[in-house]
């Protein structure tokens, strides 16, 4: 949905209508791409090992591959066939991803498995395509998409765009479905009228959200539970018919393969939708939101239940964060740390970590007895300086948040 490329600029995805010979041309184009990424893998690699072996340093940023490109196409037929613009694109992907790649090694202070690598080859079976076009490369004709190279593709236009689109990404997932994607600035703010409210948001495995609003609650929705199990499943079942490393995958491989995705895609969409609703209703109903900061680990020993409700909360805090900026609310992210520790009423923090398993907060100083999340939900919203309604006068120590977006 509104994933932001930066400040002023929103996503906007809509499912493509492709024929088959559409597909096969858009197929060409990506195979294309894919050789071109692969050559600049090449190049980087070669300049390299040139550069230690000679002590002297190859360049090998965008200026010197699009001169290549350039040779690459006046060798090669098929190549210059296709568009540029989307080849050019290659290029200058490469070369940010192998900017960063350079970049992060430097950077001392990231740990070795945070810094990005440099850029791989792309193989034919793994990489999904993915093609972007600048906008000299693709037009909007009524309800066409022409893309450079006379390609033309139908998006099921299921919202107006907000402007212009500055540039459209073409990609297919990994269940065979095409998308297009397209950068347009960000939508005007529809300002929803003034509440007067404030509410604090915690996020949890049991209950996606707790907040200082019974009315708000979002459960974990079962459905991630029943789905969890049957990806689990599909899981299991490729995880038996595993091919052994270089052997071709089989039927029984591709296709349990394809039913986990599948169970993915249905869950995300799910999950999304939900996130969208409470989202909506929680942007309709306060004017300030405090949120807390969650970011998933996805820890590779964490159970089912925990990466299903990571990705729950995940999709549900872009919501929240997308309907505020769209209805003009202010969204105040909170650091979790010692959330559950403080007292939501009087601010105190607690000398010991709460275990998991006790489930109601007690203050000791103030007498405070509140469920454990419920407490976490007003040590939230007292952090981000919000005034809670109907406040008993007691304000808390507050310590300043980080600002959203
Ligand atoms: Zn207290």
């Amino acid at each position: 949905m509104g994933s932001a490329s930066d400040a002023g600029k929103v996503r906007y995805t809509f499912r493509l209508r492709v024929s088959g010979t559409t597909e096969r041309l858009l197929q060409a184009e990506w195979d294309r791409c894919r050789w071109v990424w692969n050559q600049c893998v090449e190049a980087s690699n070669t300049a390299h090992t040139e550069t230690i072996t000679t002590g002297v340093k190859i360049e090998c940023g965008p200026a010197q591959l699009d001169k290549r490109l350039t040779s690459w196409r006046g060798e090669h037929d098929w190549l210059s066939n296709g568009s540029s613009v989307c080849q050019q694109q290659t290029i200058r992907d490469f070369g940010r991803a192998r900017a960063k790649a350079l970049k992060d090694r430097k950077d001392k202070s990231l740990a070795p498995r945070q810094r990005r690598g440099l850029p791989r080859f792309k193989s034919k079976h793994r990489a999904a395509p993915s093609l972007n076009y600048t906008l000299r490369g693709f037009g909007i004709d009524g309800k066409l998409l022409n893309l450079a190279g006379g390609i033309v593709v139908r998006p099921v236009w299921s919202r107006d765009l907000p402007g212009a689109p500055s540039s459209v990404r073409i990609s297919r997932d990994v269940l065979g479905r095409w998308w297009c994607s397209f950068v347009v600035p960000r939508p005007e703010v529809e300002q929803l009228p003034a509440t007067g409210r404030s509410i604090g948001i915690d996020w949890g495995v049991t209950d996606v959200a707790t907040t200082t609003s019974d009315d708000h609650d979002l459960p974990h929705p079962q459905y991630g539970r029943t789905a969890a199990a049957k990806l689990a499943r599909y899981q299991r079942m490729m995880a038996r018919r595993r091919p052994a490393k270089g052997a071709a995958a089989s039927r029984g491989y591709k296709h349990a393969k394809r039913a986990a995705a599948k169970q993915h895609a249905h869950v995300a969409a799910q999950r999304a939708d939900t996130g969208c609703k409470w989202a909506k209703a929680v942007a309709a109903d306060f004017d300030q939101i405090a949120v807390e900061d969650f970011r998933p680990t996805f820890l590779a020993r964490s159970t089912m239940a925990r990466k299903a409700a990571d990705g729950a909360i995940a999709a549900t805090k872009r919501a929240l964060i997308e309907q505020a900026g769209k209805h003009g609310r202010q969204l105040v992210l909170v650091d979790p740390k010692y959330t559950t520790t403080d007292c939501g009423n009087c601010g105190v923090r607690a000398k010991h970590r709460l275990p998991l398993s006790q489930r109601t907060y007690r203050c000791e100083p103030c007498g405070h007895v509140a469920p454990r999340d419920k407490n976490s939900a007003h040590v939230i919203r007292n952090r981000a300086g919000f005034n809670p309604a109907g406040a008993d006068g007691i304000r808390p120590d507050r310590s300043p948040s980080e600002q959203a977006a």
